[in-house]
């Protein structure tokens, strides 16, 4: 069993991009990104740190507005749009989930295409359905990354993914499909979940359940990972999957944390400086 180390895959994928960004300013072109964070959820104000450290490491110029709870649509759009037509600004991400009162898919309908560097727009969204896609979804992406560095074939494997949301599990399977994978997705009305993840090759979970994958869902030298980030109430991070008794049965492995959580941010910078690079033409 191999325990794929994301952490020291992200920091390879990270130094990468420091030297094409250390590039692109050599040929005149600076990347940028602007962060936007409503309120003050716990969680969210940890990842946006996060993602302004990573750009600081990077050479990516950043800014980040921090908005009042209380703030209206009005005001919110009016700062995407004037984000979208700023040159030196080439991603704009808007942390969510945002306040109940905001209207989550006007938001992200509101930044241009070109500009979302998550890929949640519709119009990325299907570019990624039809394989033509610009940016890759930060998270699958990540879990691509892994499997590729880990020397992991994708083709022909039987691939399940439990779970089907937006941001992880319908662009997870698609990803896998693009590889030739033979793609199942499961989700909480699927019926015998256990009888068709103890089949897969390669088992995708992004649940959010602590320790809801346990060893009789794993087939024997399967390949699993974990993209769920749950906080038992002692105040640890633990995934989706058991992993102490999972991981006897795996030929790989993700842990949490320190697996798939620390390669979205590193495809978020991948996905700044690809916006960069198509905006300036490059
Ligand atoms: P969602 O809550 O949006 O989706 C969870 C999915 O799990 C749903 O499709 C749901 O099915 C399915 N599900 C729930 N219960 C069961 C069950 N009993 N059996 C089978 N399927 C079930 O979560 P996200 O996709 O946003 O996130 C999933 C996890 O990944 C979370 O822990 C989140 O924190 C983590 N995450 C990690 C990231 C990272 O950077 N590593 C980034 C984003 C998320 P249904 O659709 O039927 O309700």
């Amino acid at each position: 069993m191999k325990i794929i180390d994301g952490k020291a895959i992200s920091a390879k994928t990270k130094e990468e991009l420091r030297l094409e960004v250390a590039a692109l300013k050599e040929k005149g072109v600076s990347v940028g990104l602007a962060v936007i964070i409503v309120g003050d959820d716990p969680a969210s104000r940890v990842y946006v740190n996060n993602k302004k450290k990573a750009c600081e490491l990077l050479g990516i110029y950043s800014e980040e507005y921090a908005l009042p709870a209380d703030t209206n649509m009005e005001s919110l759009l009016g700062l995407i749009e004037e984000l979208n037509t700023r040159k030196d600004i080439n991603g704009i991400l808007c942390q969510l989930p945002l306040p109940r009162h905001l209207d989550e898919k006007a938001v992200i309908n509101a930044i241009s295409p070109e500009k979302d560097v998550d890929a949640f727009h519709p119009v990325n969204v299907g570019k990624i359905m039809i394989g033509d896609f610009d940016f890759l979804p930060c998270t699958p992406a990540g879990v691509m990354r892994l499997l590729d560095e880990s020397g992991v074939e994708i083709e022909g494997k039987n691939c399940v993914v439990i779970g089907r949301s937006n941001i992880v599990g319908k662009p997870m399977s698609m990803l896998l499909l693009h590889r030739n994978a033979t793609v199942t997705i499961c989700h909480s009305r699927t019926r015998n979940l256990s009888e068709v993840t103890s089949k897969a090759d390669i088992l995708v979970a992004a649940v959010g359940k602590a320790n809801f994958v346990t060893p009789d869902m794993v087939k024997e030298g399967a390949v699993v990972i974990d993209v769920g980030i749950n906080r038992l109430p002692s105040g640890k991070l633990c995934g989706d999957v058991d992993f102490d008794n999972v991981s006897e049965k795996c030929s790989f492995i993700t842990p949490v944390p320190g697996g798939a959580g620390p390669m979205t941010i590193a495809m978020l910078m991948a996905n700044t400086v690809t916006a960069a690079k198509k905006q300036n033409n490059l």
